[in-house]
């Protein structure tokens, strides 16, 4: 296929595949619609693959002749991809260090990542009446008159608003408002179970109905709002994080909500945060971001701080009612039984009598998180991964939720003379059933990622808690994320130790917004809720603050001890996590690292095992490297990984910018 090709008719390309290479591709071209943004079939080591073409050169200025290989096939006669999009893409992949191949796939409609012709399927837009006539209170309508002041900025404004103050109806007005300009609008949520719920809210006060768009649609309802963003069409697109990668032509309004939550940071392969590259896209529109919290992330309170962003507040919860009461339970005292103190029981008969609702909130999944052998205290572990496992108690099986490793129950090795193998701490699961034998005739249902796995499981969740089918929630995070279910007068939260003793330097700042969002849960009509808290340690001095002072006035020591220690949001930290078979080789690469020859406002902590140390007999380290500068940090680690890229592949290796778990 080599050949030296005359110049006068030939382009040179720029191409990305979807594989996990640093760099684009160069190939020829003579296709005259070859244009940027469209797909092309190359011949890539002995197959023909798919690629984005993403620059595109005139050989002007390099050799007059090139040994490259030509394209095999110009699929898309018009881009698929706007300059925009490929700008955020390329800007992404240098950010996160991934390699642009596989950034640039994750902005292509399934479809397009798989086939070449894809037919066009248009997704009807649905013009309806108004429902609703949304009327604003004054808070909400002073926030609104001055944000629509700045309608074509690009600003990023923080709406900082106590649980239940009304921020969705705010949004709401603003979709309004900018979808008169026949513009496009992107709403991100946390969780794809908070989708139905915003998109009802939404939907009454909107002409037409808005998109959603998340992972649990088919590849072919993913396409069709792919589409439509791509064709500047008037839409309204409620999402979940990968939502900010879709093509929209003419961005007017991008509202995150929840903005201080974790699952908008993909964990998994390419390590972006959406809140972050949806303020990108704000930029690159020139239009205007909402962020919303009623417990902002340190970052965020931080670029209030230093006049970045504007904060903007609503003080009273909408329906007036008084924000709850919480009432901590020493569970050294009060001991509970499966996961349930006396106390908390009381108050659940007492709030179930009068026909109430009630939230149980635990940080785990499982029947119980760990085994313990109550002769030797010797915790099970997965002999792979070293983590503790889980018991099921449905299956019978213990479980490592590490690397899916299961082990019957009842064959556990021994451990010792005389072992009595018992699950120690509390899952969901023991508390649901728990629950279900002291209040044998009220309707329980278990949130939580075992349980809800579906589209229809989510729907029907949803669903009975909003027709009053549901009277005691037992979950996990699921259930805290910003809904708004009727009549919940208690939240009980389980055990809250695992958060004040995290190891993570966030972990505080975690605890203190599960606290205030959990208890946002209950009286969000008229009454006033209660909240219980179990702890061993009621005198823990952060818990004590959090709940005498309020989530604000922890943030603003909780940023104290950030800056003593120049941790984000004070500096930019990145994560370089090696992993092989061999741990005192994977140590001693590290070391390396740590010694490479570096400016000195560059800081490496480690190597240290990571949070997962190790799994399918692979050892696990990684460094945390630092700067007070994001550019030295990147520069620095690229440097890094043309080490790691030279290294034997036996060793594998990944890099997560400003991670949020360490
Ligand atoms: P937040 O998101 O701030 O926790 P919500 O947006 O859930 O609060 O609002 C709390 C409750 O108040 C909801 O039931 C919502 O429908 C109601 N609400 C807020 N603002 C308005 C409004 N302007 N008109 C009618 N209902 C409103
Ligand atoms: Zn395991």
């Amino acid at each position: 296929m080599k050949a030296v090709y005359n110049i006068s008719m030939l382009k040179l390309v720029k191409v990305v595949l979807d594989i996990p290479i640093y760099e684009p591709f160069d190939y020829t071209c003579d296709e005259i619609n070859a244009k940027i943004g469209s797909r092309v079939s190359v011949s890539f080591g002995r197959s023909l693959r798919l690629g984005v073409i993403i620059d595109i050169k005139d050989f002007d200025d390099g050799p007059k002749t090139y040994k490259l290989k030509k394209i095999n096939q110009l699929i898309d006669e018009a881009p698929i991809l706007s300059k925009e999009i490929l700008k955020t893409c390329k800007w992404a992949a240098s950010y996160y260090h991934h390699p642009i191949g596989q950034v640039v796939f994750s902005a292509l409609s399934p479809l397009h990542r798989k086939d070449k012709k894809v037919p066009k399927k248009i997704l009807e837009i649905v013009y309806k009446s108004l429902e609703k006539d949304l009327k604003l209170n004054s808070e909400q309508k002073k926030i609104y008159t001055d944000l629509i002041k700045y309608k074509e900025v690009f600003r990023i404004n923080v709406i900082r608003g106590v649980t239940g103050s009304g921020k969705t109806e705010l949004y709401a007005k603003l979709a309004q408002n900018s979808l008169k300009d026949n513009a496009q609008i992107l709403v991100m949520v946390p969780e794809i179970n908070l989708i139905p719920q915003t998109i009802e809210r939404f939907r009454r006060y909107l002409d037409i109905e808005p998109l959603q768009y998340h992972s649990n649609l088919t590849a072919t309802q993913k396409y069709k709002v792919w589409e439509a963003c791509s064709r500047e069409r008037r839409i309204i697109v409620i999402g979940t994080r990968s939502s900010v990668f879709l093509p929209f032509k003419k961005l007017s309004l991008i509202v995150i909500d929840e903005e201080h939550d974790s699952s908008y940071k993909q964990t998994e392969m390419f390590k972006y945060n959406a809140r972050d590259i949806g303020i990108l896209r704000g930029r690159n529109f020139k239009c205007q971001v909402i962020l919303g919290s009623a417990t902002p992330s340190f970052e965020t309170i931080h670029n209030i701080n230093v006049n970045k962003y504007k904060e903007y507040r609503l003080e009273k919860r909408y329906h007036k009612a008084k924000l709850p009461l919480i009432t901590v339970i020493d569970s050294s005292i009060d001991r509970p039984d499966e996961g349930i103190s006396n106390a908390l029981k009381n108050s659940m008969k007492i709030e179930l009598d009068r026909n109430r609702k009630v939230i149980l909130f635990l940080g785990r999944r499982g029947f119980s998180n760990t085994v313990i052998c109550s002769n030797c205290k010797k915790i099970v572990r997965c002999p792979k991964c070293d983590t503790y496992l889980t018991y099921h108690k449905d299956v019978e099986k213990l479980i490592c939720h590490k690397c899916d490793f299961k082990k019957d129950f009842g064959q556990t090795k021994k451990c010792c003379d005389n072992p009595i193998l018992s699950p120690l701490g509390i899952g969901t699961q023991r508390v649901e059933n728990k629950v279900k034998k002291l209040f044998p005739n009220k309707n329980v249902l278990r949130v939580d990622s075992d349980n809800i796995t579906s589209k229809k499981d989510l729907d029907d969740f949803v669903y009975k808690a909003n027709n009053n089918q549901i009277d005691i929630f037992i979950g996990t995070q699921m259930i805290v994320k910003g809904h708004d279910f009727q009549d919940i007068s208690l939240v009980g939260i389980i055990n809250i130790d695992g958060g004040l003793y995290s190891t993570d330097f966030r972990g505080l700042e975690k605890t203190a917004q599960l606290i205030t969002q959990v208890s946002g849960r209950t009286g969000r009509q008229s009454e006033q809720g209660n909240v219980l808290i179990q702890t061993h340690n009621p005198s823990h001095n952060i818990l004590k603050l959090i709940l005498k002072d309020g989530y604000e006035r922890f943030s603003k020591i909780g940023l104290e001890q950030r800056q003593n220690v120049n941790l984000p949001p004070y500096s930019n930290i990145g994560l370089v996590t090696l992993n092989s078979s061999n741990q005192n080789f994977t140590k001693s690469i590290l070391n390396k690292i740590k010694e490479m020859k570096r400016n000195k406002s560059i800081f490496i902590y480690g190597p240290s095992q990571s949070k997962i140390p190790k799994r399918n007999n692979r050892y696990s380290y990684q460094v945390l490297i630092g700067s007070n500068s994001s550019k030295l940090l990147s520069e620095h680690i690229s440097k890094i990984k043309i080490y790691l890229a030279s290294l034997n592949k036996k060793i594998k290796w990944h890099i997560d910018i400003d991670p949020l778990e360490l």
